[in-house]
């Protein structure tokens, strides 16, 4: 392990057992972003995949430890203003995207741990076999669905303009990855109807990768996850117009109202982007909260419609000490 690394993960573990640090989390709550559990951890290893996925192994090994040093709640029991609070620091886990693997990996580790969580649903693709363009484009070019479709993409890319990815041949695994994750983040700059396009000349998947209804409602029977949008489409909420914008609010919220028995009344903006027109629209939808991506303890104050959250990677995962010393931080006035 890297020197540098072994020193964030003993400052980590200092801060849980310092005064300092059980100070500092006294009475806060801690929400946790996560995406995807995969199949396997060393396909999570891989740095294109990192930060949006982890393996069972790496999210059993978190579940455990947040419940050896956190209160792990409910969401809505962690926002609940005059909510008991305990000498442990509360947890609450959120998802975002729906992904069909949240019922299939997630879940049974879930109720193994008895850990709530809440699942943010981008309601269009619940059901439908509608693509997220980063994981098709991603795993196309990586060639998870064979040498034929990844020189189709290319080809693709070649013939319409744009930039091609390099390095994809190397021999070396995480370099080859690494590359791949900055060609990605270079594309997010295109239009959404440009990336529609790539993603429909990336082969369909034998399985949709989204939760279906069925799923969302057996796990919600279960009392352990609760369910809230994310998005209809996934658009970027700050891009629409008043129009669009009220549309695609009302859209989610009434696909959540007919599909779950229980919505959650807490939205969570695609890729946390917000500002005051769209956290007014939200709340002018009843929505009393809504999650970002800022960092930050949760104690009550702050804007309830831009709610703070650390981001859980597969390596944040694999190694808590880590996720502890980036809540020390966030937590510093
Ligand atoms: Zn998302």
């Amino acid at each position: 392990m890297a020197i540098k690394q072994l020193i964030k993960r003993t400052s980590g573990w200092l801060y849980l057992n310092s005064s300092v640090g059980r100070n500092q989390l006294h009475g806060a709550g801690v929400i946790l972003m996560l995406h995807r559990v995969l199949a396997n951890d060393r396909a999570a290893n891989l740095p294109h995949r990192n930060e949006l996925c982890v393996g069972p192994q790496a999210f059993e090994h978190l579940l455990m430890w947040l419940r050896k040093h956190f209160d792990c709640v409910p969401l809505m029991e962690l926002l609940q203003p005059n909510a008991l609070r305990t000498e442990r620091p509360q947890v609450a886990l959120t998802f975002d995207d729906g992904w069909r693997d949240n019922a299939v990996h997630a879940y049974p580790l879930l109720q193994k741990h008895q850990v709530p969580a809440s699942v943010f649903l981008s309601t269009d693709f619940i059901g439908s076999r509608q693509r997220f363009w980063w994981e098709s484009v991603g795993e196309t070019l990586w060639g998870s669905h064979g040498d034929k479709a990844r020189m189709h993409l290319i080809e693709y890319l070649r013939i319409t303009g744009h930039p091609l990815p390099v390095l994809l041949d190397d021999i070396d695994v995480d370099r080859r990855s690494l590359a791949l994750l900055h060609y990605l983040q270079g594309l997010k700059s295109l239009d959404p109807q440009e990336l529609e396009r790539l993603t429909d000349e990336c082969p369909p998947e034998s399985l949709p990768q989204a939760l279906d209804w069925h799923q969302v409602r057996a796990m919600e029977a279960s009392g352990l996850v609760r369910f809230g949008p994310h998005g209809a489409s996934h658009a970027i909420l700050t891009g629409l117009d008043d129009v669009r914008l009220h549309e695609e609010i009302s859209r989610s919220r009434d696909a959540l109202h007919n599909g779950c028995n229980r919505p959650l009344p807490v939205y969570c903006y695609p890729n946390g982007d917000n500002d005051q027109r769209v956290r007014e629209q939200v709340a002018n939808h009843d929505y009393p909260f809504a999650l970002g991506t800022a960092t930050g303890l949760y104690r009550g104050a702050g804007d309830p419609l831009n709610l703070p959250r650390f981001g859980v990677s597969q390596r944040t995962a694999r190694n808590p000490e880590l996720l502890s010393l980036r809540i020390f931080r966030g937590a510093r006035p």
